[in-house]
């Protein structure tokens, strides 16, 4: 049996569209397996440790992430900073994966700073971005198609720091103009995607969790397949629902 250690950032601020659900699944999953999940929830004013094997950071409003931003760079970031670099995975949803970028300049024009683990950096637009997602990931060796729900005011462009995390198929992605979805540098992936992402997107949770495995025990840790059957009947009723309405 094996221990993964995951901070959820944030879990009272950064918490739309269920997102802490990620971490349920995460928990599930493992446990499945025979290992556990030890969570650590860090509000604002606390601080991390930089030798986790997962941080997580969920969605917000506008307006939490104001609170967030002011947070992040005097409490988390340089332990954020040393984590990455140590193979640590960060699996940060929409206003997270905003803030863990270089910032985001809100809908009234607030400029909240980033932390820069991430090459992106993001403008509210003049419309929402809203609706069902599907993208290709190409980070498991073979591509993998991940669903999701999107809803958001942020444009994001990326800088060559960072790949995108996925390209789309149907949906807006970063910006509604190139294409790409989210963010990537070593193992800390940024992403739009709601939903929450993990249920109906097993595989990659496991790759999350192979991640984390290898960063708890310094070795490949097999998971031994599950029975996904309903877990993929949610994904593929997700595209049908996208192909439903005339695309991808
Ligand atoms: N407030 C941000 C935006 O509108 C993030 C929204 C979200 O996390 N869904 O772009």
């Amino acid at each position: 049996m094996n221990t993964v250690r995951i901070c959820h950032l944030y879990p009272g601020e950064l918490n739309i569209y269920a997102d802490r659900g990620n971490i349920a699944v995460l928990r599930r999953r493992l446990e499945w397996r025979g290992h556990r999940l030890d969570v650590h929830e860090v509000g604002v004013g606390a601080r991390i440790p930089d030798d986790a094997d997962m941080y997580y950071l969920g969605g917000g409003q506008d307006r939490d992430q104001i609170v967030v931003a002011g947070d992040l760079a005097t409490t988390k970031a340089d332990a954020l900073h040393r984590a990455v670099a140590d193979g640590s995975v960060i699996l940060a949803v929409c206003g997270g994966y905003q803030l863990a970028g270089h910032g985001y300049t809100g809908v009234d024009g607030t400029r909240m700073p980033g932390i820069g683990l991430l090459d992106a950096d993001t403008t509210a637009g003049p419309t929402r971005l809203i609706g069902d997602v599907v993208i290709t990931v190409e980070v498991a060796g073979a591509p993998l198609t991940v669903v999701g729900f999107e809803n958001h005011a942020g444009r994001t462009t990326l800088g060559p720091g960072s790949v995108p995390f996925g390209t789309v198929r149907h949906g807006h992605g970063n910006n509604d103009m190139d294409g790409t979805e989210g963010a990537m540098t070593n193992r800390a992936i940024g992403t739009y995607l709601h939903g929450p992402l993990l249920p109906k997107n097993p595989q990659l949770a496991d790759l999350l969790l192979g991640w984390a495995l290898e960063h708890a025990t310094g070795a490949q840790v097999p998971l031994a397949p599950l029975d996904d059957a309903l877990e993929r009947q949610a994904h593929r009723a997700a595209i049908a629902r996208v192909r439903e309405r005339g695309s991808a």
